[in-house]
């Protein structure tokens, strides 16, 4: 029995037989134990999913309703919520912090009896792009571990490249689903805002961020996209999508589809050579299986990275404020304290990023400084998505490059905010415009691999799966060897 199977072929394996629940379970858990000292892509594992599994398999011997995962193993991102069960964000501040309720996403793939194995490691509260600002240590790229395996949503990426677990959710701000996606030979997808439910995750920045399906196929990523969408009573921002079958026709092609190569995220002094000439062979593909190929100019694109820095600092200043050492935090002796010095005390407990987050934070929202970033920044975002409405006149889909550079060394980025801000351009655009984008694995060059990016417009996610597909199908990637 081979670890490294699609969703689709674990489900009819259980359907005809060939294998167990228990026994796919009992193998995937003793592989974690194997590899986990070398990836590290779990904070904490859950013991108990060899029981769940073993009731999933009593079902289906017994005639029972099995839901349609039958049991499989999923990973989720530890800044999302299960009942009973750690919640950290890989923060020092909410290390022993248990969650009271699941999110969402959560109790919808516990109903159709998905198991999830354990909860994937990220940077400090979603802020990074490398995992390098977890609290409790990286994860390391399975295709070489002295690479970083992406950010923020690293763990995630590395349990799914590292066949640790079948499918993985995560969530992306500005590209944290789509950069691990793409460093780690995954597919990774960020929903259009307001498509998928995020009760229960733990916030950053509300007004962008979504929760993104991850997988080794772009059909398993359209499998949990097709579980975890549509309208939640307890998440506002959700949206109605009538019951969308991402699944159904996603062989459909994409012959005569227009297809807009974004220039400002496909040229340019930023973009590494090989990644450039990765993606030179993904536009050759596209025109392959028939699709019309255009340039298109997106000129905001050069302030999106400023853009989505100050708004979303001004919102994690503001979120990040709860952690107040009173509500959640540690159980300091406040004996000797004045209120603001107890606070304070325990706030020195954030890494360095989110500290450099939050004072920035506060800065670019605060009154004489507001007008000078924060409004500006909300123009640029209100003339993007003008420009990208104009765009998705002219093409159905609109490609670039994931991540501009190859996957990078720890260390390297780390002392350098801005180099490593710099790594989001080409992902930001769709946080800060609400469009659904994909990273579809493409290439793998001196053993790191390469992803590629698809746009759609809003709610075309059903298209842009078939995108998606379209070009992994073109793909014959070799599989990693652990
Ligand atoms: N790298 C970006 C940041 O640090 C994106 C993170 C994310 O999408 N959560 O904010």
């Amino acid at each position: 029995m081979k670890l490294g199977i699609s969703a689709a072929e674990y489900i009819s394996s259980i359907k005809n037989g060939t294998i167990s629940a228990e026994e796919f379970m009992s193998k995937t858990l003793e592989h974690i134990k194997k590899v986990e000292p070398k990836f590290h892509a779990f904070i904490s594992i859950d013991e108990s999913a060899i029981e769940e599994a073993r009731h999933v398999d009593k079902k289906i011997k017994s005639g029972e309703n099995v839901g349609a995962f039958f049991g499989m193993p999923i990973s989720i991102k530890d800044n999302i919520c299960i009942k009973g069960g750690k919640t950290t964000c890989a923060s020092k501040i909410l290390e022993n912090y248990i969650s009271p309720y699941d999110a969402t996403v959560v109790s919808k793939l516990k109903t159709q009896d998905a198991i999830i194995v354990g909860k994937t490691n990220l940077d400090e509260f979603a802020m990074g792009v490398a995992t390098e600002f977890s609290a409790f240590g990286p994860s390391r790229n399975p295709w070489n571990t002295d690479y970083v395996p992406g950010g923020s949503s690293g763990g995630s990426a590395v349990a799914v490249a590292g066949l640790e677990s079948i499918l993985s959710l995560g969530s992306d701000t500005g590209g944290s689903v789509r950069n691990p996606a793409s460093f780690c030979n995954i597919v990774g997808l960020k929903p259009t805002y307001g498509l998928v439910s995020r009760f229960g995750l733990v916030s950053y920045a509300n007004s962008i961020e979504q929760i993104g399906p991850m997988g080794r196929r772009v059909e398993d990523v359209a499998l949990l996209l097709n579980h975890i969408a549509g309208k939640d009573s307890n998440d506002p921002t959700t949206i109605d999508n009538k019951n969308q079958d991402y699944l159904s026709e996603i062989n459909a092609g994409i012959s005569g589809k227009k297809i807009g190569i974004i220039k400002e995220m496909s040229t340019g002094a930023g973009l590494d050579s090989t990644v450039s000439s990765v993606f030179k062979n993904s536009v050759a593909a596209f025109e392959k299986l028939g699709a019309k190929i255009q340039e298109i100019s997106l000129d905001m694109v050069e302030y999106t990275v400023a853009t989505y820095y100050v708004l979303t600092t001004a919102e994690a200043g503001s979120n990040l404020s709860r952690y107040d050492n009173l509500r959640y935090g540690f159980e300091l002796d406040s004996e000797g304290y004045e209120f603001k010095s107890y606070i304070s005390k325990a706030r020195r407990n954030f890494g360095p990023e989110v500290t450099r987050r939050m004072i920035l934070g506060g800065f670019v929202p605060s009154a004489g400084f507001a007008g000078k970033y924060l409004l500006k920044a909300l123009k640029v975002k209100s003339k993007l998505q003008k420009q990208i409405q104009d765009a998705f006149s002219k093409c159905d889909f609109l490609i670039s490059p994931t991540v501009p550079v190859m996957p990078f060394k720890f260390g390297e980025k780390i002392d350098d905010p801005l180099a490593m801000y710099l790594a989001d351009i080409n992902t930001v655009t769709a946080n800060l415009t609400g469009i659904p984008a994909i990273s579809v694995p493409y290439e793998i060059k001196n053993g790191l691999p390469v992803g590629i990016q698809i746009h759609a417009n809003s709610l075309q996610e059903k298209q842009l799966l078939q995108a998606a597909c379209a070009l992994q199908s073109t793909t014959n990637l070799p599989e990693i060897s652990i």
